[in-house]
């Protein structure tokens, strides 16, 4: 189970958005590509529901939550704070609990939650799409469709497929993400998709040079 973060600050929150916004349109002009803003998803694990309107408060406009039923709960609370996109594990029985309510589903990594999204397809909100969650190093026990297993698995998707998100091997330096990032720019480009959720407090500078068009932040949002 996450942490949720005490004390959390407005002002400081909208201090280390700014930094954030400035550091990521520096990236992407030095790597001399990419046009188009990165979007600065906030991670809102670490945030317990009544605190969700200091975010708000700080600028904070998109949230990617990981619970399904803290979803639901912030959503009822605060909904219309926000925009707000799935990014946890997606657990096929929960996926209809998501549905009506975000814009995008980040974490699509099994068929099942591709049948269960076909069944709920009713009940979702106009315009949901869903990014393809790949697990690039073929680490065990880790989500992610394999890079080889991915055109077959976006044929079964009965919503658009919009992009591709990966969460690197762990790792102390920024840097060593950066093949990884490369690897799923490459594959989102040669399928003409449009999305690269990638880059967390570690390692967004990285991804936005890789060509993140979203990057998922906790922790140096918050602190
Ligand atoms: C929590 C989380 C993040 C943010 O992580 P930080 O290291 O706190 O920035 C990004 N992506 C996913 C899928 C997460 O669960």
């Amino acid at each position: 189970m996450v942490e949720l973060i005490a004390g959390l600050r407005a002002e400081r929150i909208h201090e280390n958005l700014e930094r954030i916004r400035e550091e990521l349109t520096r990236a992407r002009a030095g790597a001399g590509g990419g046009s188009g803003e990165v979007e600065i998803l906030a991670a809102s694990k670490y945030v317990a529901c009544r605190d969700l309107p200091i975010l708000a408060e700080a600028g904070v406009r998109l949230l990617g939550e990981n619970r399904a039923q803290d979803l639901e709960e912030k959503v009822a609370a605060h909904g219309s704070l926000f925009e707000w996109d799935f990014i946890g594990q997606l657990q096929s029985r929960r996926v209809r609990l998501i549905v009506p309510h975000v814009r995008l589903i980040h974490s699509v990594a099994s068929e099942s939650a591709l049948r269960e999204l076909g069944r709920h397809r009713e009940q979702a909100r106009p315009g949901l799409a869903i990014l393809i969650e790949v697990n690039l190093a073929g680490e065990q026990g880790k989500a992610g469709i394999a890079p080889e297993d991915l055109d077959a698995f976006i044929a079964l998707a009965p919503v658009p497929v919009v992009g591709l998100m990966t969460m690197p091997p762990l790792s102390e330096r920024p840097e060593d993400s950066r093949r990884w990032f490369a690897a799923l720019r490459a594959l989102a480009e040669d399928r003409d998709l449009h999305h690269l959720s990638m880059g967390t407090s570690q390692d967004y500078v990285v991804a936005a040079e890789e060509g993140a068009t979203i990057v998922r932040i906790g922790t140096n949002l918050y602190h």
